[in-house]
């Protein structure tokens, strides 16, 4: 048989996914001599074998590929012949080029589990069990290549028999850098919150497990910072952590022991299961069995964010304990998560009564994913552990792009080689800890990514401290293109389903709270033609008046009073009267301040006209107790009115709040709420099809934050597609303002020349 030699390049995520033993197995299996190596380009092979068992080999490497890895690209050549004596794993080297993936975190994976499980292995009941298949990654890595010594195990030296798996390479912990035992690995430990310490090691978990069952509060080092852990059947407890956080209704995430456990409270479809059980392990919000379930942490909602364990900590505490345990991010209010031991005991000595902490440090925070499943498949509403720092390939151009992202839920994002690489979760950057915690990430990011802008994209909003602080962000002169709110929403959405083509055309529908718009008021209900070179605003909600400005996010009773005032002036009072009522009719009398086309404010002000959210205590409160409040079997809708006006289509709201009134005390709350959903929808169809006889346009793309509204969404696909248009939706980027950086990103790949990838 006629012999050959190749020269392999293999792209994408191969480092650190138990590549090279694969490699070698499979050369082992076809006769195949020669070496492989990992370099900052991915993988390198130089082998030698017959033409056939090459191809074959070729074949096996694409399609039985270990479970964490990606390929993107195979390049081979041939290359002069050479006789290899056997097959071998050659040091890294570089070439250069630096190109890698940082994996995200992943869950602890079953062969792990059934050690810790098993006494007389020597990692029972060792909760920092990991192997090439599982583990932490994006978090403990703090530069490339992704070898021991780049990362926070650095500090561990390998006992012998850890060492000895990590040089043999028939081994599932054949160099998996976290590679650590209870005798050389990171020790765990329980403190109470005074720093005394009450048990250490395999002790912990029971003892957790007890103070938990007795109603103790517990802050627990997960992977991307600290959990605050409590029984999430003791409604007083969680009330306590409530009172203890300042976050009055706020839902909590459940975790649940397993899917048994979950389906005792949740409805679990098997796309549900699947995606709880991935190695992503996001929180997912599922539909109770019945409201009042676990009422203390999801107050008047028909959902529950549940997860089931990660970690070998999660799996230990669960042999001692058989019921669900609200686990949330440990910080005060919204600001990002604690994830440093020194901070910890500080900042939550008036939250947590005990510590779980364990002596390895965390680089970088990363808080739990959360999603949902819309029409079978995963909508995330938070993209973070699990699915950050993970890559997308869009488009081909030499520029890196740093985007910035919005104001709330930030995320920020980096291209680079093609690729988009989206922050984890940030959080709201008003406060100064979370705005810090950003500007170390980016940092974290340049370093890591080997990353600086030659251009950086921010929101035009002129308050956002990320768009006024971007000078200080980077250290020098770079291109700067600021881009508008709602727009880069819609690039997100684009971006989600890889749309390429740039000048193709899509009627966008921009629903959110509030982005800056290009004519100095608030945007938020918007209806667009766009591509991604340009957009032309179509329509918007009519402008309203925000009486007290950025309080009525707090207060929508005030926006209630808003739009009645639009219709009765003076006389709303009639049908709205409260305390402040004269009050606020005579800012709007004389009002001098912003105009809002939001859509959210349109559902807050609805939510408070029926009464169930007259304040709110948490953004997006009201539009999600207004959406938790439908009656199901709803098909009715209010009646409305759109104007053409300066061309545009402009919703009214004088004959939908009439109408509205005239109900509101003939029909049940649950009816008003499923027909003022109801209205939406067609609202959204109404335009769109005006839209597409005007501009020949039949796709339909729908983001913004109002979009995670479950019932909206669906239903508005729903008309949409029997009306025969095709509709774009969100799926691995955040509908909302976590989506931000994503649309901005893409916006500036457009703003130079294009060129050809070359390999
Ligand atoms: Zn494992
Ligand atoms: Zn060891
Ligand atoms: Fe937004």
């Amino acid at each position: 048989m006629r012999k050959k030699t190749l020269e392999i390049h293999i792209k994408g995520r191969v480092q650190g996914v138990g590549f090279r033993p694969f490699i070698n197995r499979l050369a082992e299996k076809f006769n195949i001599k020669g070496e492989v190596a990992n370099t900052d380009y991915g993988v390198f092979l130089k082998i030698t074998g017959d033409i056939s068992h090459l191809e074959k080999f070729i074949n096996a490497i694409k399609n039985e590929k270990p479970p964490l890895a990606i390929i993107e690209k195979i390049n081979i050549k041939e290359t002069e012949y050479k006789e290899y004596p056997a097959f071998e794993i050659i040091k890294s080297f570089k070439t250069g080029k630096l190109e890698l993936e940082v994996l995200p975190d992943v869950a602890i994976c079953n062969e792990c589990i059934k050690e810790i499980f098993d006494p007389s292995n020597r990692r029972y009941f060792y909760f920092s069990t990991t192997c090439i298949n599982c583990g932490p990654r994006f978090t403990i890595i703090e530069s490339l290549p992704y070898d021991r010594e780049n990362t926070v195990f650095n500090q561990f030296k390998m006992c012998k028999k850890c060492e000895n798996e990590y040089n043999n390479i028939k081994d599932r912990r054949y160099h998996s850098q976290p590679n650590c035992c209870p005798e050389c690995g990171p020790q765990i430990f329980l403190y109470d919150k005074n720093k005394n310490l009450i048990v250490k090691g395999k002790d912990v978990y029971k003892k957790a497990g007890e103070l938990i069952e007795t109603g103790k509060i517990i802050a627990v080092k997960g992977i991307g910072g600290y959990h605050l852990v409590c029984n999430a059947l003791n409604n007083q407890v969680v009330k306590e952590l409530r009172r203890r956080k300042k976050r009055s209704n706020k839902p909590f995430a459940v975790m649940m022991k397993d899917i048994e456990m979950a389906e005792k409270y949740v409805f679990l479809n098997e796309k549900e299961k699947e995606i709880l059980t991935s190695w992503q392990r996001p929180v997912l919000l599922c539909k109770k069995l019945k409201k009042d379930l676990l009422k203390e942490t999801s107050p008047g909602l028909n959902y529950l964010g549940v997860f089931l364990p990660y970690t070998g900590f999660y799996f230990l505490l669960f042999k001692f304990i058989d019921f669900p345990v609200v686990c949330t991010s440990a910080n005060i209010s919204d600001e990002v998560v604690i994830y440093k031991d020194e901070e910890i005991f500080q900042k939550l000595k008036d939250i947590a009564d005990y510590f779980v902490i364990y002596n390895r440090r965390i680089v970088i925070h990363n808080d739990d994913s959360v999603g949902m499943v819309v029409k079978n498949k995963i909508y995330l509403i938070r993209r973070s552990r699990g699915y950050a720092p993970e890559s997308i390939k869009f488009r081909y151009s030499k520029k890196k792009i740093l985007g910035l992202g919005a104001l709330q839920k930030n995320t920020f994002a980096i291209y680079k080689n093609n690729k988009i690489i989206l922050s984890q979760h940030i959080g709201d950057l008003k406060t100064v800890d979370t705005f810090k915690a950003y500007k170390n990430a980016i940092n974290h990011f340049f370093k890591l990514f080997d990353f600086y802008p030659d251009i950086i994209v921010y929101d035009l909003h002129p308050e956002y401290v990320n768009t006024k602080y971007r000078k200080e962000l980077i250290d020098k002169e770079v291109e700067e293109i600021g881009i508008q709110h709602h727009y880069a929403h819609l690039l997100s959405c684009l971006v989600d389903n890889k749309i390429m083509e740039k000048e193709k055309k899509f009627i966008g529908i921009a629903f959110d709270g509030t982005g800056y718009g290009i004519d100095g008021n608030l945007w938020g209900g918007e209806f667009f033609i766009f591509n991604q070179r340009e957009f032309k605003r179509a329509g918007h909600f009519d402008y309203i008046a925000m009486p007290g400005g950025e309080m009525v996010i707090k207060q929508p009773w005030r926006m209630a009073l808003s739009y009645l005032y639009k219709l009765y002036k003076k006389e709303a009072i009639k049908f709205f009267n409260r305390k402040e009522t004269e009050f606020i009719l005579k800012i709007l009398e004389n009002y001098k301040g912003i105009y809002t086309s939001s859509a959210g404010r349109l559902f807050d002000g609805v939510s408070a006209l029926l009464g169930i959210c007259i304040n709110a205590s948490y953004e997006g409160e009201p539009a999600i107790l207004l959406e938790n409040t439908i009656d199901i079997n709803t098909c009715n809708k209010f009646e409305y009115e759109i104007e053409e006006r300066n061309g545009y289509y402009i919703v009214k709201y004088e004959k939908l709040f009439a109408h509205i009134l005239d109900l509101i005390n003939k029909k049940s709350k649950g009816e008003i709420a499923g027909m003022f959903h109801n209205t939406i929808a067609d609202i959204i169809l109404n335009i769109s099809k005006k839209l597409r006889e005007e501009y020949g346009i039949n796709e339909v793309v729908l983001s913004g934050g109002v979009f995670q509204n479950r019932y909206l969404l669906e239903k508005s696909i729903e008309i949409l597609e029997q009306n025969k248009f095709k509709v774009l939706i969100h799926r691995y980027i955040p509908a909302n303002d976590g989506g931000i950086s994503a649309g901005q990103v893409l916006y500036a790949t457009n703003k130079e020349k294009q060129s050809i990838e070359k390999f």
